[in-house]
């Protein structure tokens, strides 16, 4: 069911432009109220009135947070985009947002397609030699999952797949601690949430139809599904439903970021994680991407960085980094991405701390590739800091 478009609520207060990121770097860019409700109202009339301007929202939904209406300002953006919107440049875009191709080739030529990026970045993506599925299925780990009464399905994502398989052997560490096995859904593509902000449609609809079907049968086994990455956990839920027009409502509450099911089995049952003895202290700054804070989940997150021994956590402000998946990544919108990141890329460095902690991939690439700041996700330092099962 398609969410009803509600720019009619829209209260006129403009609230939402003094949080957007784009707007306050960029004056081309008309702000999330002119191209959100006022434009849809034109639009209405007539086509003609699509604004291209629009194809620098990010797509952060940091307007709707602000917004005291509710109005769904980000989503109105996106569809206007894909609904009136001009293709460009496709064949490079088709590169960036045909993840589960480019992560195929990258990971079979890794030492070619790491010699190209690191050539392009310093820091940022990177492939692994071996994927996720081919490290974990047939794995003595993956058998060993069947010993647990309880389990979940994990929703690797193309980060964890292509990129940092460790971060899934990580996660299976976390949960097996907590005493639930992990298992990989039937059948998983890429979320797609680089193909619906490129224009990709019909391939995204093709993933999100295959990624459905495997949640529902996950679910129906009452195995709720749990990914690492909050932009795929954020696709599937919300823009599955909002932008893409499916009905996830029978499954949105078996579906959880990783740091959200994990804090609310350790605040609601017996089980525990047992911290190492050993751990040293260490600076830790956390960076909450948007796509979580329009979740809401952020401070599932901060809960568990705050439990770990020898943590000192500072979390920073709340900032776009500006990569917004592909969108950083486009010559055109080098310098916006740049300027959007800034305050947050002073403060990591101002800080000075030993480790920036963040739960979204492309968040990290971005704040590797202009702060070389060292950064990791969550999971993987809740892995490290807890005792190993025998
Ligand atoms: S914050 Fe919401 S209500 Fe206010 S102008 Fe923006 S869309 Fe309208
Ligand atoms: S989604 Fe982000 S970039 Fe786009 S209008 Fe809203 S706040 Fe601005």
């Amino acid at each position: 069911m398609e969410r009803d478009n509600n720019f009619e609520q829209c209260l006129k207060c403009d609230i939402c432009s003094g949080y957007c990121p784009v707007a306050k770097v960029n004056p081309v860019f008309p702000g999330p109220k002119r191209l959100g409700p006022d434009g849809e109202r034109y639009r209405m009339m007539d086509a003609a009135f699509f604004d291209p301007a629009a194809n620098l929202c990010l797509n952060c939904k940091r307007c709707e947070v602000s917004c005291p209406s509710d109005v769904h300002i980000g989503d109105i953006i996106l569809k206007a985009k894909l609904k009136y919107g001009r293709k460009s440049h496709v064949l490079r875009n088709a590169a960036l947002s045909y993840t589960d191709t480019m992560g195929f080739l990258g990971t079979h030529f890794s030492p070619m397609a790491n010699a190209v990026a690191s050539l392009m970045f310093k820091g940022g993506p990177r492939y692994a030699s071996r994927t996720f599925e081919r490290q974990f299925i047939g794995s003595e780990t993956a058998a060993r999952q069947s010993c647990f009464d309880h389990k979940v399905s994990f929703f690797h994502g193309c980060y964890v797949n292509y990129n940092n398989p460790s971060l899934g052997m990580d996660f299976v560490k976390v949960m097996n601690a907590l005493g639930i096995g992990v298992q990989l859904l039937d059948d998983e593509s890429c979320c797609g949430i680089a193909l619906i902000s490129n224009g990709f449609v019909q391939k995204a609809r093709k993933n999100a139809e295959k990624n459905i079907a495997s949640v529902r049968t996950s679910v129906e086994k009452g195995m709720p599904v749990i990914s690492t990455s909050t932009t795929c956990m954020f696709t599937l839920r919300n823009e599955y439903q909002n932008v893409l027009g499916y009905d996830m409502s029978a499954f949105s509450d078996s579906m959880y970021t990783a740091t959200k099911y994990i804090f609310e089995l350790l605040d609601s049952s017996a089980v525990s994680l047992h911290f190492r003895k050993d751990l040293p202290k260490i600076r830790v700054a956390y960076h909450m991407p948007c796509h979580l804070e329009k979740l809401g989940w952020g401070l599932y997150t901060v809960a568990l960085l705050r439990m770990i021994p020898g943590v000192e956590l500072t979390v920073l402000d709340s900032n776009c980094c500006g990569v917004a998946g592909t969108y950083g990544f486009k010559s055109e919108n080098k310098q916006t991405s740049r300027n959007v990141g800034k305050p947050l890329f002073d403060q990591i460095r101002s800080i000075g701390a030993d480790l920036v902690v963040t739960d979204c991939e492309t968040c990290r690439w971005q704040i590797e590739m202009n702060t070389g700041a060292r950064v990791a996700h969550p999971i993987s330092l809740l892995a490290q800091s807890i005792e190993t099962l025998k």
